[in-house]
Formats: structure tokens, C-alpha cells, sequence
């Protein structure tokens, strides 16, 4: 069976020898007889998966010692709420800096719960850029600023992260953590999704610095509170392990590849050779993110016209790349090429691009 181009912005692509791996291990882990995911728990095999994620992270990113890295249930989504709850006093309030849907999300969701303030937003401008320095508002004193690193629906990403002084950063990095190095210790919390970068859906990553697990209100939901989930290492109660295994497997194939340097590299080389198409197209192909605010995992773009829109798309499922339409609040095409997209299927992208302009423009 031949494999195809997915372009999915998430569930999304995994590499191909970590679903071989997978599978050659799937009725039979390591002996054991039955499958991970038959596995209890509470035993060494499951509990080495669990470490093993947990160290792998921790390398790849260069966590500092002063962080706990968690794997949770319920999505970034779950996060909107969690991170409010956990760390926002009554006293206190947090700051949200607006750069697209989900960070929008975030906001609203903790505005139920907290008093908040938002610091920033370029939804004037249908979120086609990340704001300068000197537009970010920090109110005074918040408990946190929060900001989503990479907007995977409108296809920017911050290009290095605002120093904001003495304040604590927390990032949803749901669209783009591992795929390039950064700085851990300017931020208070990290929270990602993993069915973008880092496997299937069903478990969420956190990094969190030590000392804010302290003081936690123990009136919030258990299931929310993160001193518990790292008291327990991650296994307070049923982990979703199918998942964590896949996220262990996926970090091994990072780190067996180079490590972040190397996927920063990649990543890189991929996203240009879609944004040199566009950008050489004459205005055939017209990119939604300001230039300097550019997504190396989510590139959105737009065609002369909707129906032109339609036909490449439908045009490029039929020859094996799938997933580029995007997403209705900015319309046109968003091509998503995380981790594990390959080269060859950015190059085929870039072809097919070239190929459709001829025919049709
Ligand atoms: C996909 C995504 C989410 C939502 O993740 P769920 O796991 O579906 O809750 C949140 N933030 C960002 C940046 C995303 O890309």
C-alpha cells in the first residue's frame, strides 16, 4: 500500500518507522505476550515508557532542573482552564496576548474562572502577524502572560519570545513544540497537544517550573491540579499509555535524527521551499502571514479566487497529498508540515504548486 502526503493540521502526520515500530511490537511488547495498550499500568514495562518520555523530554528540550515534565489527559483545551485554576490566585489576575484562535480560546476560557487582562491581539488584522514588543501591554503584576507559540488555523509563529521583564511566560506550544530549540527557563509552564508534533492524540505534555506546584487551591478539580499528577508521576490515575508510547517512540526518533538542531534545520529547509514558491509566483499564490511573523509548521495561503481554491485542492488529493484546505476563518489553503513531514513531500508541494500556476494562471 502506498503511503500519502498529509498535510493534516492535527491529527497529523507520524513518521513512518515509528508506526513500523509500532507495529512490529503491537500483539507482542517485549515479550510480555500482549500489547502495550493491554498492559497494565502499574507495571515495570508500562512505568520504564513513562520515565523514558519523561527523560527524553527533558533532553531533547534541555529542561532545566528545576521543572517537571507531566503527561496529561483532556488536550491544550483542558489546559485553557487547568492553568487558570492552578495559578491565578483570588488576589490575582493573568494576561493574554492574542494571536489567534486558540490563543483566543485560552483567553475566554480563563476569563471564566480569573480576572484577566489581554496584553495584546492582532485580530484587527484577521491574526496575520505576532505583535511587536512595543505593542505587548503587560498589566501590573499578573500572575502569568500567556501566549501561544505557533497559530496553527492562521499560520504565524513568534520568531523568538518577547522579554517582557519580571514577568512568568506560559506557552501553548501545541502546534510546534520540538520543532526547534528554545530557551525553557523563560517560561513558567508549557503545555502542548501531542497529536501535532509529537504523536497520537490523547495526551497532553507539561513542563512546569518546580515551585509553582506549591500552594495549588485544593478546591479545584484532582484531575486539574498538577502538584497531584507530579506527585504521582504522571500516574495518579489510568494514563492514556497507547499514547505516551507513541510520544516515547516519536522522541527517540528525534533524538535518533539529531535532536531539536537537526529538526530546527529540517523544518526550515521544508517550510522555504513552499514560501520561495509563493513568494515567486507573482501573486498567484498570496500568503496570509506577514512575512517576519511567518510559521514554519503551518503555511496558509490563498489562490486567485475560491474556486481556483477547490481545484487545487481536489487536484493535489488526487495525486496522494491530502489535507490542505484550510481552515474556514481564514479560508484559502494551509499546507501543515511538522516534524514528520518529509522533505520529498514538501518538494512534491512545491512542484504540484509550480505545475497548478502554469495550468491555471
Ligand atoms: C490543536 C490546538 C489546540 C487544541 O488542542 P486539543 O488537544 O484539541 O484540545 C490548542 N492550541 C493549539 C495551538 C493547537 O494547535
Amino acid at each position: 500500500m502506498e503511503r500519502i502526503f498529509n498535510f493534516n493540521a492535527g491529527p497529523a502526520t507520524m513518521p513512518l518507522v515509528v508506526l513500523e515500530e509500532a507495529q512490529s511490537e503491537l500483539l507482542n511488547f517485549k515479550g510480555t505476550g500482549m500489547s502495550i495498550m493491554e498492559n497494565s499500568h502499574r507495571t515495570k514495562e508500562y512505568e520504564a515508557i513513562n520515565s523514558e518520555a519523561e527523560a527524553l523530554v527533558k533532553e531533547l528540550l534541555d529542561v532545566p532542573e528545576n521543572y517537571r515534565v507531566l503527561f496529561l489527559q483532556g488536550g491544550a483545551s483542558t489546559q485553557f482552564a487547568a492553568v487558570p485554576l492552578n495559578l491565578v490566585s483570588a488576589e490575582s489576575h493573568a494576561d493574554y496576548i492574542l494571536t489567534g484562535a486558540w490563543a483566543e480560546k485560552a483567553y475566554k476560557e480563563a476569563a471564566k474562572f480569573v480576572k484577566t487582562n489581554v496584553a495584546a491581539s492582532t485580530k484587527d488584522e484577521n491574526f496575520n502577524r505576532i505583535p511587536r514588543i512595543d505593542e505587548i501591554k503587560v498589566s501590573d503584576g499578573p500572575a502569568y502572560v500567556h501566549l501561544c507559540s505557533n497559530n496553527t488555523i492562521f499560520g504565524t509563529q513568534w520568531q523568538s519570545f518577547p522579554d517582557l521583564g519580571d514577568v512568568s511566560l506560559v506557552a501553548d506550544m501545541s502546534s510546534d513544540i520540538m520543532s526547534r530549540r528554545f530557551d525553557v527557563s523563560k517560561f513558567a509552564l508549557i503545555y502542548a497537544g501531542a497529536q501535532k508534533n509529537l504523536g497520537p492524540a490523547g495526551v497532553t505534555v507539561v513542563i512546569v517550573r518546580k515551585d509553582l506546584l506549591e500552594g495549588i487551591p485544593s478546591t479545584i478539580p484532582t484531575m486539574l491540579r498538577y502538584d497531584i499528577h507530579a506527585k504521582n508521576d504522571s500516574l495518579y490515575n489510568t494514563p492514556p499509555s497507547f499514547s505516551v508510547y507513541m510520544v516515547n517512540l516519536v522522541l527517540r526518533w528525534l533524538k535518533n535524527n539529531g535532536g531539536l538542531a537537526a529538526a530546527e534545520k529540517r523544518n526550515a529547509e521544508k517550510a522555504a521551499l513552499i514560501y520561495n514558491t509563493i513568494d515567486s509566483s507573482e501573486g498567484f499564490y498570496r500568503g496570509h502571514a506577514v512575512k517576519d511573523s511567518r510559521s514554519l509548521m503551518n503555511i496558509t495561503f490563498r489562490l486567485p479566487s475560491e474556486e481556483l481554491e477547490k481545484k487545487f485542492a481536489a487536484e493535489a488529493t488526487a495525486k496522494g497529498m491530502i489535507g490542505l484546505k484550510g481552515h474556514r476563518s481564514v479560508g484559502g489553503l494551509r499546507a501543515s508540515i511538522y516534524n514528520a513531514m518529509s522533505l520529498e513531500g514538501c518538494m512534491a508541494l512545491a512542484e504540484f504548486m509550480k505545475a497548478f500556476q502554469s495550468n491555471n494562471g
